[in-house]
């Protein structure tokens, strides 16, 4: 049961990557899409520039807006973020996330001894709180670039995502992006590889670490419509922190903000202690049956 769980939860990852970026005759002529859902946000770190992608990555979104040359509150981007976040919280890193799903599999490779924390664990697990309030929203705001737009910082310096899904195939297949290559493009590949290497030691250190798309996320775990609660049935056992990939005291933290939502300590409890929302309505369906 447990595996046959995981592999829905892989399928819909790829589902969910493969519709987002449906453009694929992009990835053949190293071209944008720029046609009439580009305007729309995906609920996942998912490029604008990439060749495939229909739609734009929210975090992209509120640095465009947000570095304009007359600055401009980014409601739609908010309202956006806001709306996943209350619903579901850090599902959508769980489930529908491209880069989510590109450190999943990785993470399967059998090389180097598994760990769950590195040195300076407590202090990395912030970090990504410094990247959203640096890169995304400080840096975009108040430092002008060229013609006094702002950079999108995170985007520009930082994203693994961008590199993977956009820098790669449109140097491999755009001849004007190839000729444009220089230090900053190496740069982001030092990034990605290095965050590719981490990923097979660790389970997803850029959503644990660096996303600030996470870390926006993460916030709404605790109230979101999506949400654990642990109820009088626990009995400490403690084997959902052991099969949690993120280390996390479920019993005691159940909405944590690193909680991705990938629902294997649900799976290992073996008093079905941690309720969802969707647990709850098919227990009470199942009282009724009972009743009846
Ligand atoms: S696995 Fe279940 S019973 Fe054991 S500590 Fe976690 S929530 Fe409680
Ligand atoms: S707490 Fe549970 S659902 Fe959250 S990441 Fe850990 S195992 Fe997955």
């Amino acid at each position: 049961m447990k595996k046959l769980m995981s592999n829905v939860r892989l399928m819909i990852q790829i589902l969910v990557t493969t519709i987002t970026n449906a453009n694929f005759k992009g990835f053949l002529t190293g071209t944008i899409y720029r046609g009439p859902t580009k305007f729309a946000c995906v609920p996942g770190l998912n490029c604008y520039s990439c060749p495939g992608a229909l739609g734009s990555c929210p975090i992209g979104s509120f640095q465009a807006v947000a570095n304009s040359r007359d600055f401009s509150i980014p409601f739609y981007v908010g309202g956006f973020l806001a709306t996943v976040g209350a619903t579901t919280g850090r599902y959508t890193c769980g489930y529908a996330c491209p880069f989510g799903l590109v450190q999943d599999l990785i993470y399967k490779i059998p090389l180097f001894k598994k760990v769950k924390k590195l040195p300076l664990e407590k202090y990395l697990r912030k970090l990504r709180y410094l990247v959203l309030a640096i890169f995304v929203i400080i840096l975009p705001i108040f430092i002008a670039g060229i013609g006094g737009v702002g950079n999108p910082y995170f985007c520009k310096y930082i994203c693994p995502s961008g590199t993977l899904m956009a820098g790669i195939p449109l140097v491999l297949k755009n001849d004007v992006f190839r000729s444009s290559i220089g230090s900053l493009f190496f740069l982001k590949m030092s990034i990605l590889v290095g965050t590719i290497l981490l990923s097979i030691k660790t389970y997803r250190p850029f959503c644990k670490y660096i996303c600030p798309l996470g870390a926006i996320y993460g916030f709404f775990n605790p109230v979101a419509m999506y949400k654990f609660k642990i109820n009088d049935s626990c009995i400490n056992c403690n084997k959902c922190r052991q099969v949690c990939k993120f280390d996390i005291e479920v019993y005691h933290n159940p909405n944590s903000p690193d909680c991705i939502r990938c629902g294997d300590c649900i799976r290992i409890c073996p008093t079905s202690a941690i309720e969802t929302p969707y647990t709850k309505a098919l227990k009470n369906k199942k009282d009724k049956l009972g009743e009846n």
